[in-house]
């Protein structure tokens, strides 16, 4: 693995980094040079994930955490800065999917879609800011999605991706006189196994799901986690500290006038 980072080795924490795109950030972020902390609620998951890294000549460690509960964030993010130092980059990607129409919603799958991206992201960015304030340098990039715009059946994920957007806007003002910025990354439909639950649950192939998807943008193409770990490393980089509070779709122009399905 090459280490093509510009700048210092930093601590970079990946939340949801046993799978998809959070795996493919952890390898991005490692392959810049950074000393990376997989984190995912599945341990043998972040342990295959830091183990490739490993294997490639990154450094990376694995941590099982499940990011919607308090007192696991504060701890993995205090065994964290014990093991590798203080975090320098945060990327809070784990996610999860409860769909359904308004009309058949459990409460339950609201407050868990809530609880793992919008509360997660609160409570992992109020645990790692302690020593990027300290420190005088950060970077946090939160995982929004175009489906902050309104996607149907998505009321809980919108309304969790949309918040997102206003949390990292407020976080880039508060953080900001401490050179910490503070971005988020809209992903279009991008392959992975979040991508593929939903073709299962629908009853149609993720080959069909993927064409279907691919004529709908202007790239003609569907997205790969490789993408959004190339606007994470983008935005993460030492020279990038002048831009903060964006939310930067990555979706093959899904989100253009006259483009979306
Ligand atoms: P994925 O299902 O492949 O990976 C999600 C990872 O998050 C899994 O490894 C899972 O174990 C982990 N995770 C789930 N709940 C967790 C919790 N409570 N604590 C810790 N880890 C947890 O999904 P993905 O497609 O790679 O999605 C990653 C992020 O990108 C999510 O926030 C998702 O909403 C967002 N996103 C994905 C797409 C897409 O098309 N795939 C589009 C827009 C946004």
């Amino acid at each position: 693995m090459s280490t093509s980072g510009a700048g210092a080795r930093r601590v970079a924490v990946v939340t949801g980094a046993g799978s998809g795109i959070g795996s493919a950030c952890a390898e991005r972020l490692a392959a810049d040079g950074n000393c990376v902390a997989v984190v995912d609620r599945d341990p043998d998951a972040a342990r295959l994930v830091a183990d490739r890294i490993t294997i490639e000549g990154g450094v990376a460690t694995a941590y099982g955490a499940d990011v919607s509960d308090a007192r696991e964030v504060t701890a993995t993010v205090d065994r964290i800065v014990a093991d590798l130092g203080p975090v320098g980059i945060l990327v809070n990607n784990a996610g999860i999917l409860r769909d359904a129409m308004l009309y058949k919603l459990p409460e339950e799958d609201w407050d868990a879609v809530i609880d793992v991206h919008l509360k997660g992201a609160f409570l992992f960015s109020k645990a790692a800011q302690r020593s990027m304030v300290e420190h005088r340098h950060g970077r946090i990039v939160n995982m929004s999605s175009t489906s902050a715009l309104g996607n149907r059946g998505q009321a809980n994920y919108a309304a969790a991706k949309a918040g997102i957007q206003g949390f990292t806007r407020t976080l880039a003002l508060e953080l900001g006189p401490f050179g910490i910025t503070v971005n988020a990354i809209g992903p279009g439909f991008i392959e992975t196994a979040m991508t593929r639950s939903v073709a299962e649950r629908t009853g149609g192939s993720f080959e069909a799901m993927k064409e279907r998807m691919a004529a709908a943008v202007a790239t003609r193409r569907t997205g790969l986690p490789a993408d959004i770990a190339r606007a994470v490393s983008f935005l993460t980089a030492e020279d990038a500290g002048f831009i903060t509070g964006q939310c930067l779709y990555v979706d093959g122009g899904l989100t253009l006038p006259g483009v979306r399905a």
